[in-house]
């Protein structure tokens, strides 16, 4: 199954995170993809709004991994940006198997280039700049994922929020 939403602008992107937000749970896996300044930063900014981080989310580039506390589904925001690694061990190295828990929700920029790190359940975000149908700078087109049983139980909650951003 995949979902698609061209969202217009940033805001829009935002507030589509926070929607989709809403419906996860901790031990939660989401894997970000799409060119660099297709909105992965923001789409996880809009993921630590709606998990209650009180700190501002900023891009984990530099330092691979960056945890936030949650009020929310989860005890802890875990954001990675896996773009400058060469290799998959060094995410292992960092001791990233003990940030996938139960207690986390995990968002991974570039999550794509690290499948085989990555649990099978879990929500694919491919984020590309523009929209089928040409349109303006600021559109992203926004396609959803979902793999394993969990997402499989969240199907149509997924379904709505998308065809409700959509239309907002
Ligand atoms: P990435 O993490 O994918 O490299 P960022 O989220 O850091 O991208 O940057 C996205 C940039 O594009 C931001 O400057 C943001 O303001 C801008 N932007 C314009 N339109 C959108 C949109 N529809 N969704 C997300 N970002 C957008
Ligand atoms: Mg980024």
């Amino acid at each position: 199954m995949e979902l698609v939403v061209v969202t217009r602008d940033a805001e829009h992107t935002f507030a589509l995170a926070t929607r989709v937000a809403e419906l996860l749970r901790a031990g939660d896996v989401l894997a970000l993809s799409g060119d660099l300044g297709a909105g992965k930063t923001v789409f996880a900014k809009g993921v630590g709004r709606a998990l209650g981080v009180t700190t501002p989310v900023v891009s984990p580039t530099f330092t691979v991994v960056r945890e936030y506390p949650c009020t929310g589904a989860a005890r802890r925001m875990v954001h990675a940006d896996v773009y400058r690694l060469d290799h998959v061990q060094e995410l292992h190295d960092i001791g990233w198997d003990d940030l996938l828990d139960d207690e986390s929700i995990v968002v991974v920029e570039w999550g794509d280039r690290v499948a085989g790190a990555l649990p099978a359940d879990r929500l694919d975000i491919h984020l590309e700049l523009g929209a089928a149908s040409g349109g303006a700078d600021d559109e992203r087109t926004v396609s959803f994922s979902p793999s394993g049983m969990s997402w499989a139980a969240r199907a149509d909650a997924l379904a709505a929020t998308v065809a409700a951003v959509s239309e907002a």
